[in-house]
């Protein structure tokens, strides 16, 4: 496993890591996410990712039972939770949901207890919220971070423009600011990470823990024939999901891709993941897998790396054709 440094920080992620979104809780049970995150730390894995809005609160009980379970040295691993979207939906209350400072002192306490964990590694505001005053916001993950609850704070699929607002008013009342991003970043959805970011990589300087690397699971070409039973795709609740990635510009690109990661003699689910993780901006990729079967072949990401020679990358765009229009670097 490689680990990289979280943007400026003296903090060190696995390049591939793992999270618990829709598979923690909705799609299996204690035992598979003991075996799960037991065979993402024996290979290196040192980042498990979770959020408050992850199957309303029970990803978190889940992963803090397994922690406890396994009982790993505290030292030796990375835990993050998230705030924004509550527990309930749109059954939230006032004030269970957002930015403000109740909330996220509220839900940074309530995720603690739920991991069973004295204090969280990362602590990320889930999405900006235009209601609240970016000051509220970093004065409170400031005195966080103060109170020794979180080690490092920061944003999701928040905009460049965000993400320095917050660092002006850090700069100003010499505040902690925020050091890390979660945006979603695959061979499909590009502009954050390759242009709208290179600024803020470049000035303050920005680790990246990225999701949905696979597109939500599209990129592993599963979905190129059919939408198989059990798949996320499958679900009820992910119609948007199927809007946004079973498109038929997106399906004939797929096809080229797929057929050339057979002539590479790789999965494409690990062409997909390597080459997410190739951009050097990136610290770490989350792999999300409801089987132990996805895991083994997603890690596979990393020797596929090895495949992806200039030559192979410009194959790539010519089939993406996606490359994000101005390229500051
Ligand atoms: P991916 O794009 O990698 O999708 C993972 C899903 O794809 C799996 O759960 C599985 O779903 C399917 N899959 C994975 N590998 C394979 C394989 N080899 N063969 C076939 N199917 C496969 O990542 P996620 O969308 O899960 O995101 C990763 C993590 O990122 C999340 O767990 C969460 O921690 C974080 N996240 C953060 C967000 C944010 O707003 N900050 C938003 C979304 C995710 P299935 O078997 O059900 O088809």
């Amino acid at each position: 496993m490689e680990y990289r440094y979280m943007g400026k920080t003296g903090l060190q992620l696995s390049l591939l890591s793992f999270g618990s979104w829709v598979t923690f809780h909705k799609q299996f049970e204690d035992n598979t996410a003991d075996t799960l995150m037991g065979m993402a730390y024996d290979a290196g894995i040192n980042f498990f990712d979770n959020a408050e809005a992850y199957a309303g609160g029970e990803s978190e009980l889940m992963m803090g039972r397994v922690l406890k379970q396994k009982n790993w040295e505290r030292s030796s691993y990375v835990v993050s939770s998230k705030a924004f979207f509550g527990l309930r939906g749109k059954d939230n209350k006032p004030n269970q949901h957002g930015l403000s400072r109740k909330h996220l002192f509220e839900a940074c306490h309530d995720a603690l207890k739920r991991l069973q964990l004295d204090y969280l590694d990362l602590f990320y505001c889930h999405r900006p919220d235009p209601n609240v005053p970016i000051e509220e916001v970093v004065w409170t993950m400031h005195n966080l971070i103060q109170q020794g609850k979180v080690l490092y704070w920061g944003t999701s699929q928040w905009s460049a423009a965000e993400i320095m607002e917050a660092h002006k008013v850090a700069q100003q009342y010499r505040l902690v600011g925020p050091t890390v991003e979660q945006p979603q970043y695959n061979m499909f959805e590009r502009f954050k990470m390759e242009q709208d970011y290179l600024p803020v990589f470049r000035s303050v300087g920005l680790g990246t823990t990225i999701w949905s690397p696979l597109a939500t699971g599209f990129l592993t070409g599963k979905y190129l024939n059919e939408i198989p039973e059990g798949s996320r795709l499958s679900m009820d609740t992910f119609k948007w999901l199927r809007e946004r990635w079973l498109q038929e510009g997106k399906i004939e690109k797929l096809k080229q891709l797929v057929k050339l990661a057979d002539e590479l003699g790789v999965s494409m689910a690990s062409l997909a993941i390597a080459w997410t993780i190739k951009n050097p901006h990136v610290t770490t990729a989350i792999l999300g897998a409801s089987k132990k079967e996805q895991l083994t072949e997603n890690l596979k990401a990393l020797d596929a790396l090895k495949v992806l020679t200039p030559e192979v990358m410009e194959r790539i765009e010519g089939i993406l054709l996606n490359k994000p229009a101005l390229d500051l670097n």
